[in-house]
């Protein structure tokens, strides 16, 4: 059944668990996400970055997404990640995505506010739950000084103006994690989430999830960290396993063949997640 992102979220917030918000690309990562869900029982975010939508197209992605979402036995949520273009976030809106996110977090905080406060009048109005971000998620750069992380970290007061002035759904919030590979072991501010949750009530989201100790996640899910987005790992996996496969066989060329164990590895992979998060048997 196809659900808005909050009403996922709220469930996970009042029980205390995460619900994962995986990137689709095509149909195989949809289905690996899909059939992971289904066989744990879990609520899940289907996500598509501007990237995957540029890919693919916002049709095809918004046609796989609605019916892996309808036809799923479990709560799904199809989400715009990383939205910067209100036309496409309109486009996403129209094609029947449930839930948007609109990434302002590059603006000064007032001009953020305007843009989120923009998306938020309109998705709202389509019945479309919408997800901010305040404070910047550094990218694949690790040797960043502790002052420079400080300053894009997110600020609870300012969490708090953010969320009452922009009527926000859900928020992503900059607590140590970043996009990408990570070159050092990831250090999250488990005091900061704390005390953003002590000032938002909207549901929190954790961004750059891949490559974050399992333990480090556990301990961020009960202090406010209601959604965690995954990405690289599934890439990861899903590219391993088609290299592994050509290796021992080089001259298979049915695509079926060569995906088929890809998408199993990548059920696989998201099913440890789901786990983690604690999303299973809470559909
Ligand atoms: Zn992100």
């Amino acid at each position: 059944m196809l659900k808005t992102g909050k009403e996922l979220l709220l469930d996970a917030q009042k029980n205390r668990y995460a619900v994962g918000a995986f990137n689709v690309n095509n149909m195989e990562i949809v289905q690996a996400i899909i059939n992971a869900a289904e066989e744990l029982n879990s609520p899940v975010v289907l996500q598509a970055s501007q990237g995957g939508l540029g890919y693919a197209g916002v049709e095809y992605i918004a046609s796989l997404g609605k019916l892996a979402g309808r036809n799923a036995n479990v709560p799904v949520a199809l989400h715009l990640d990383h939205g910067t273009d209100f036309k496409q976030i309109v486009q996403c809106i129209r094609h029947g995505f449930t839930s948007v996110m609109i990434d302002a977090s590059k603006y000064p905080l007032e001009e953020n506010i305007a843009y989120t406060k923009k998306v938020v009048e309109i998705a709202h109005a389509a019945g479309v739950t919408v997800e901010a971000e305040l404070g910047k998620i550094s990218g694949t750069e690790d040797d960043i000084s502790v002052d420079e992380r400080d300053a894009t970290f997110t600020d609870p007061d300012e969490a708090r103006y953010f969320v009452d002035e922009t009527d926000v759904d859900y928020l992503a919030i900059a607590v140590g994690t970043a996009h990408g590979v990570y070159k050092g072991e990831p250090k999250l501010d488990y005091d900061r989430i704390k005390a953003i949750r002590q000032k938002v009530d909207a549901p929190l989201v954790l961004h750059g999830s891949s490559g974050v100790p399992a333990e480090s996640l556990k301990k961020a899910i009960p202090l406010g960290i209601c959604k965690i987005n995954i990405d690289t790992d599934i890439r990861a996996t899903f590219a391993q396993a088609v290299k592994e496969y050509l290796e021992d066989n080089p001259d298979q060329i049915d695509p079926r063949k060569i995906l088929g164990p890809a998408t199993e590895a990548m059920k696989r992979t998201i099913m440890d997640k789901m786990k983690i998060f604690g999303s299973n048997n809470r559909a």
